[in-house]
């Protein structure tokens, strides 16, 4: 076998390549970890299935002690188009209240997930409540919510890679990549 990795043909473009996601990875992980420093009780949660690579590499740099613990939610829509509708699938296991929540998710694109995720755990009264994002979409937003920490910012295109799918492919592929338009318009 070669160890030579084959880009797919449905790709267009790496946007992020392996190092330069560990780095910003790597990075996050230390502002998480000196924000968290002092406060026991960090309970990550991540959003399936996208956020599951990031989480994991997040989780394994953080310096302070933290629990794992995942949601799983499904937008009514098919494919990009996003009406705002989104529906619990997975709850967590952890009871969030009293804890300090840190939200794992992909990518913010609408910001309809986002809000919906921070509108149902606000009402669990966590002791804090933050959100972590690998990747935003700036001009597909439609409402506003706030990103404690980002990773990156991209262009308004179809990403996969690092734990982003289209049509459940192309998850785990080691960058960050965008489709060819043809594939998914
Ligand atoms: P929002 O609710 O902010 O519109 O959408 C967030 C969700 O849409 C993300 O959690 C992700 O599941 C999905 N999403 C948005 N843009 C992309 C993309 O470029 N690639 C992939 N794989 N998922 C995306
Ligand atoms: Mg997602």
């Amino acid at each position: 076998m070669s160890n030579e990795r084959l880009i797919p043909e449905e790709i267009e473009r790496v946007l992020l390549d392996e190092e330069t996601i560990a780095a910003r990875v790597r990075d996050l992980a230390a502002q998480v970890s000196a924000d968290y420093g002092d406060s026991d009780d960090l309970v990550l949660v991540g959003v399936l299935k996208g956020a599951f690579i990031f989480m994991a590499d997040l989780a394994r740099q953080l310096s302070v002690p933290h629990r794992v613990d995942f949601i799983a939610l499904s937008s009514y829509n098919k494919g990009s188009i996003s009406d705002g509708a989104v529906r619990l699938i997975m709850d967590t296991r952890t009871n969030l209240t009293g804890r300090h929540v840190l939200i794992v998710e992909d990518i913010l694109d609408t910001g309809y997930t986002l809000d919906y995720l921070l509108r149902i755990f606000r009402a669990r009264e966590p002791a804090s409540l933050r959100t972590c994002v690998l990747l935003s979409k700036p001009e597909r937003r439609k409402i506003e919510v706030p990103v404690d920490y980002l990773g990156f910012e991209i262009p308004d295109v179809w990403v996969v890679g690092y734990g982003l799918d289209y049509a459940d492919r192309f998850r785990t592929l080691p960058y960050i990549a965008a489709l060819k338009r043809e594939v998914y318009v």
